[in-house]
């Protein structure tokens, strides 16, 4: 099972991930966390998009394409995959499909952008695995810990709720065109918001016929 998760920021795509990822057992490839990690880490690339991630920007197509290609060479990914927050242009979807990776499905979480913004200021991340949190709907067992693996959850910087606006304003222009890109390829499913994560993973489980 190859499977893109589209959707704004916030949609719960690194959610869903986590969940499906279980379920299906196939890794998530988030090119947020790899970019994360490699600015922690103060690598080249990370140095790089740094600047980038902070304003809410998208990093250069040339990057991503960089750091998706090598991942998806790895061995966890022979049998599958599930993309979190790649791609994110038409033009990266084009050089995934250069370089011959077809996909099963694309799934599109649907979620307003007023939804949006009441979401992400409760939004912890672990800032070791990357595993995503919400305060209310998404808790840690403890506070401030990572369930997985202990690290300290942390609020994302670019979650600031100007930094938001221009996230989302990125995504409808940048991104939600894929939307079309998958759906003339008859590979796009869209899943409505639904009042909890259980019920979202239902859906999606539900449109993917599993
Ligand atoms: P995310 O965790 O998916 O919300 O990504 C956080 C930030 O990393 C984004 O706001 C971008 O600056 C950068 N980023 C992650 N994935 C991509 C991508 N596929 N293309 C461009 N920038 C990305």
């Amino acid at each position: 099972m190859k499977l893109i998760l589209l959707g704004a920021p916030g949609a719960g795509k690194g959610t869903q991930a986590d969940i499906l990822c279980e379920k299906l057992d196939i890794p998530t490839i988030s090119t947020g966390n790899i970019l994360r990690a490699a600015v922690k880490n103060g690598t080249p690339t990370g140095l790089k998009a740094k600047a980038f991630m902070d304003a809410g920007q998208l990093v250069p197509d040339e990057v991503i394409i960089g750091i998706i290609s090598e991942r998806l060479e790895e061995p966890d990914c022979a049998k599958g995959y599930i993309l979190d927050g790649v791609p994110r242009t038409i033009a990266q979807a084009e050089a995934l499909e250069k370089a011959g990776i077809v996909f099963d499905s694309v799934v599109s979480l649907e979620v307003s952008d007023e939804a949006i913004c009441e979401r992400m200021s409760g939004r912890r991340v672990c800032e070791s695995c990357g595993a995503s949190y919400h305060v209310a709907a998404v808790p840690p067992k403890t506070e401030g810990v990572c369930d997985k693996c202990g690290g300290k959850l942390i609020q994302r910087k670019d979650d600031a709720p100007e930094t938001v606006k221009s996230r989302l304003e990125v995504y409808h222009k940048e991104t939600e065109p894929l939307k079309a890109f998958y759906a003339e390829r008859g590979l796009l499913k869209t899943v409505e918001n639904q009042p909890t994560v259980e019920a979202v993973s239902q859906a999606i489980l539900r449109v993917l016929g599993r």
